[in-house]
This record gives C-alpha cells, structure tokens and sequence, in this order.
C-alpha cells in the first residue's frame, strides 16, 4: 500500500459491513471487530511471524480499548504486553497465596437514610504492601481467564459475608451487590455455579443483586436475555452498573429483567455544577422509573448532590460521601453504629 488511510479505511469499511446485524436462526446479530494493523518499516527487513505478532498485539489492544475498532501497532504496545504477562503471572501467585480480598461499600436509602446494604469490591494486595486497582487487575483476569475462577471465589465470599449479616442484622434486610464481568456472564452454566454457591453460603437469591455493565450485553441481545431470565430463576436481583456510559442499547433495555440502574459516577459527580449532566441524571432516574426499576446514583461525594438526587425521587445513593469501601470487619462496625444520613 501506498497509504496508511488505504487500511484504515478498509478497516472502517469492515467494521461497518460486520456490524450489520445478520439473522441467525431468528435472532439478530452483530459482530463487533477487532482489528490489529502493522504496517512494515522502510529499510527494516521484517519476517512474516514478527509482523504477525505485532498485529496480534495492536488487535488485542483493540479489544482492550472497547472492541469494534481497529489499531495500528506501536512499539510501546510490546512493552505493555510484557508489563500484561507479569502481571498475569502475579495474579496466579496471589491467588495461591489467597492476596485478594472483598471491601464493601455501603448503598444508603436516601428514604430512610439507613444502610440498605453494600457492594463487594475486590482488592489485592501484592506481597503485603503493593495494592493494585481492580480497574488494573479485572481486565487482565478477564483476557486471561482467571476471571472465572478469581469471580467464582468473589462471589462466595461475599455471600459468606452477605449470611452473616443477615443473622446478625436481621431486621436490616441488607442486599448484597456483586459485579460480574463480561466472560463470567457469557458463561452457559453461571446460573447453575452461583445456583450451587447460593445453597452452599445458605443465602437466599433476593438478597444478591448480581451487577453487569450495558456493554457486555453488545452483541447477541436475545442470549443475553435468556441468561439474564436464567439468574432470575434464582431470585437474584439483577443491576445495571456504570449506566449511560457504554453502548445504551434503548431499544433492549425495557426488555432485560433488571432491577435496578445505576447511574455512572461522572455524571453524579458533575450534577451540581453542569446543569448538563444534571439534566442526564435526572433523564436516567425517570427513564428507570418508567421500566419499573428502582434507581442507585454511584460516586456520591456531597451533602448537596444527596439532596438533589433526593428531590429527584432516586432512591439509593452510594460514594464517599457515605463510606469508602470498607472491610468486612470495619462495615460490621458501622451497621452496629446503625448512622442515619
Ligand atoms: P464499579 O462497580 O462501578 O464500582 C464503583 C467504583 O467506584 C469502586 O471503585 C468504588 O471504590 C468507586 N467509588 C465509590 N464511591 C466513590 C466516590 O464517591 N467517588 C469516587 N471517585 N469513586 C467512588 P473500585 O473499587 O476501584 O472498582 C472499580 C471497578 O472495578 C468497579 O467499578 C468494577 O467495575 C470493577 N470491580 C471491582 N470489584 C470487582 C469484582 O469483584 N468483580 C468484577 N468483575 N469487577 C470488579
Ligand atoms: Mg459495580
Ligand atoms: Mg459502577
């Protein structure tokens, strides 16, 4: 080629075609791709497996970044798969050496202004003393697959965790939110584990709200359903998590069995001062109230964007405002402080 537009524009042009949704045994479907490009260098003389590695690494960028697009590799890219495959390897080790832990952060009723229950966050800390984000280590564990056995272990103890305070916190009718990632949910038989799970820690379904992201249910819309009907079967509840910032499928979701929305952090977080994003607060609350779901704004940092979100009628809020991510034991703590907000 003569030009680099020439592939990229070819790239463009099959990411459209593929995202045509095709009829597939009475199902639509689309076919986000991700695409890797190397391009040769002048006076360097390339072997074919070198530049096929190197799109290989622009392509698995490509899907790091959101799938359906394409990238063009970089050198820097390689080094960043080098820092990936360390990474992955310490994840095995502090697997093994039981490094990963759950904090819970409190979901307040902003009817009541009692504790209406919290959601599992993971954390590692590597060695004892390097902490590493979830936003680091959940994508890697996705891409790698140890996401399902790392998210089978998050979910039985925070379901240990979620027994425990209903026996000593009985009349508080506490929920327990668990995040699930996208390969965890395009699992066949995930209904069945968490089935297993449920029966093992002595939860009942209703308590857990189980979270998904609107993104991982791009792609094949009526699979998804069916799964999500599937943990319905449990009775778990079911939330969709950092609301309005993936791929809001409209036209789907008053087809999901959802339970609740939660509406992302940046949007919270700018409503006092943008009367934008105060607007797309205020549009989420109703549009979730219109499908019959009770509404969580995330990232709640002020007094003030309590009382709005109050005014707006949401009915739960969650952020620092309240509490951090705390440990199980500092959480026990505050429910038996039992604090009204
Ligand atoms: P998320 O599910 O949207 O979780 C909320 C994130 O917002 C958490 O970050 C929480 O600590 C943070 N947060 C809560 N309140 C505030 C606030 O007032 N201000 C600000 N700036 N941030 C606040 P965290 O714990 O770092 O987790 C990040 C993401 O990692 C989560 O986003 C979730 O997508 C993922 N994640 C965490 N734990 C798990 C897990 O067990 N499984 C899976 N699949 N994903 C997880
Ligand atoms: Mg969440
Ligand atoms: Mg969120």
């Amino acid at each position: 080629v003569q030009h680099r537009e020439v592939v990229t524009d070819f790239a463009d042009q099959l990411h459209q075609e593929f995202m045509q949704p095709i009829q597939l045994q009475g199902r639509s479907i689309s076919t986000p791709l991700s695409i890797g490009i190397a391009f040769t260098q002048p006076g360097y003389d390339h072997k074919a497996e070198d530049l096929l590695r190197d799109a290989h690494t622009a392509m698995y960028r490509a899907k790091a970044l959101g799938k359906a697009r394409h990238e063009v590799f970089a050198t820097g890219m390689l080094t960043e798969v080098l820092n990936r495959l360390q990474l992955e390897s310490d994840m095995r080790k502090g697997m093994e050496k039981s490094e990963f832990s759950l904090n819970y952060q409190p979901i307040v009723s902003l009817k009541t202004g009692r504790i209406a229950g919290f959601e599992a966050l993971a954390r590692w800390l590597q060695d004892q003393r390097r902490s590493i984000s979830p936003v680091a280590f959940i994508p890697v564990a996705e891409e790698t697959g140890l996401i399902v056995p790392l998210g089978q272990w998050i979910f039985e103890e925070a379901c240990t965790q979620a027994q425990r305070w209903q026996t000593e916190f009985s009349d508080a009718n506490l929920s327990m939110s668990i995040n699930l990632s996208s390969r965890q949910f395009a699992q066949a038989d995930l209904a069945e584990q968490l089935s297993q799970i449920l029966q093992k820690t002595q939860v009942q379904g209703k308590h857990i709200k189980i979270e998904i992201t609107e993104s991982m249910v791009m792609g094949d819309m009526d699979a998804a359903i069916d799964l999500m009907l599937n943990l319905k079967t449990l009775n778990l509840h079911l939330g969709i998590d950092d609301f309005g910032t993936g791929y809001s499928s409209l036209s789907y979701l008053h087809r999901f069995p959802m339970d609740t929305l939660k509406v992302d952090r940046s949007f919270v977080s700018r409503m006092e001062e943008s009367s934008e994003d105060y607007e797309i607060v205020r549009t989420i609350i109703t549009l979730g109230h219109n499908l019959g779901m009770d509404v969580v704004a995330e990232g709640v940092e002020t007094n003030s964007q309590v009382k709005l979100l109050r005014e707006l009628g949401c009915e739960y809020g969650q952020g620092y405002f309240f509490a951090r991510p705390l440990t199980a034991e500092a959480a026990s703590a505050l429910l038996r402080q039992n604090p009204k907000w």
